[in-house]
């Protein structure tokens, strides 16, 4: 019997592991199917975590987290979780890819989000060296450049408005000529008279060379083709919540969850659920920054740990 199971080993699982274990938690074990880090072991730079002055690499970034958890006691299961349960004496069922099971008293979901891919061609390719999916990590680098910002909903335009208070031009590209997005964050964008508007256009293709990403051909709703020459494309399409694991046998899903399949929690990070906590990128309403995600762990751990006690 576990007293926690982590699911996911981002920032916010492993802030939970070193809060819980740290606390006094002794059967806590991590469930991540990876190397522990999550999306930001991705980026190729990290500027704006708190503390932290020099720019490194999400990896190198992360590598101490795990490093301070294991002191504590923290375990590691290199492992897929396929699907979290309640069982009628109130714990946790944990079922891994491989067909084994685990049981806990007490469960932590920080399996993140991953940004959705518009699945133009090169995109893959230069994905990490032109092509993004988080302004606010990326946008600097861009400081008085031309970029395109692609996709039609909040998050695209809100994106659009913040790069351009950093980048000299942006484009904001959308496959329809309305929106999904707010009426007035669409009145912002139109006023803005560093954002173009390219309506109707789908991106066929990301092309560059070695050094990176060195532009895009578009195709409006007619047929004709535009080069956009930017060395900078950031895909807002939408996101994937990894909430696939909540997904009962029934369909429902274990907890209460939004609109968008975020799950439901309160200032604590507890869900509708006694004893499952959600904390990161995974519930609703996040910032989906480090800090935010890292900031959600420790709460969801310190309220795990009392859980557990009582
Ligand atoms: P994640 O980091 O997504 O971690 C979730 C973990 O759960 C993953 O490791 C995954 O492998 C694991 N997992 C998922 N499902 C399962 C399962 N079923 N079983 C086991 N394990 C599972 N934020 C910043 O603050 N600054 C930046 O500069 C910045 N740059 C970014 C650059 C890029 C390219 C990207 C993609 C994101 C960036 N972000 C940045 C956002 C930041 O990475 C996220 O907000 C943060 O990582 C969210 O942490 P999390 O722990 O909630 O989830
Ligand atoms: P979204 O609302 O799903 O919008 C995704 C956009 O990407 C749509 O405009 C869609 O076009 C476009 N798109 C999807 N696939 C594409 C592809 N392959 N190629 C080109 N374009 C593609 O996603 P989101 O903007 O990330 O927002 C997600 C949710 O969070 C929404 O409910 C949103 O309201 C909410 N949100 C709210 C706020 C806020 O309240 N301030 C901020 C951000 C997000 P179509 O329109 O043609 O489908």
């Amino acid at each position: 019997m576990l007293d926690l199971a982590i699911i996911g080993g981002g920032p916010a699982g492993l802030s939970a592991g070193l809060y819980a274990t740290r606390g006094g938690l002794k059967n806590v074990v991590m469930f991540e199917k990876g190397l522990p880090g999550g999306q930001i072991t991705s980026s190729s730079e990290i500027e704006n975590y708190p503390g932290i002055a020099q720019v490194i690499s999400g990896l190198d970034f992360m590598l101490p987290w795990s490093e301070q958890c294991m002191r504590f006691g923290l375990k590691h299961a290199m492992e897929e979780v396929t699907r979290v349960s309640k069982q009628d004496d109130g714990t946790f069922l944990i079922a891994l890819n491989g067909g084994q099971t685990h049981i806990a008293k007490s469960v932590i979901v920080c399996t993140g989000a991953t940004p959705k891919r518009a699945n133009f061609e090169g995109e893959t390719e230069f994905f990490g060296r032109g092509v993004s999916t988080c302004a606010t990590c990326d946008g600097f680098f861009y400081k008085n450049k031309e970029v395109v910002a692609l996709g039609g909903g909040d998050t695209a335009l809100e994106e659009a408005l913040y790069l351009s208070h950093i980048c000299s031009k942006v484009y904001l590209i959308h496959r329809r000529d309305t929106f999904r997005a707010s009426p007035s964050t669409v009145e912002k964008v139109k006023n803005n008279p560093k954002i173009e508007l390219v309506l109707n256009t789908q991106v066929k293709k990301a092309y560059g060379d070695a050094t990176g990403l060195n532009g895009l051909i578009v195709v409006d709703a007619a047929g004709k083709e535009r080069d956009i020459a930017v060395t900078g494309v950031f895909v807002f399409v939408g996101m994937n919540v990894n909430n696939a694991i909540l997904k009962q046998e029934d369909g429902h899903f274990l907890c209460d969850v939004d609109e968008n399949g975020n799950v439901i929690v309160d200032l604590a990070m507890h869900t509708s659920i006694k004893g499952l906590f959600a904390a990161g990128d995974l519930r609703t309403k996040a910032s989906k920054q480090v800090v935010c995600a890292a900031g959600d762990g420790a709460t969801a751990g310190i309220q795990a740990l009392e859980y557990v006690n009582h």
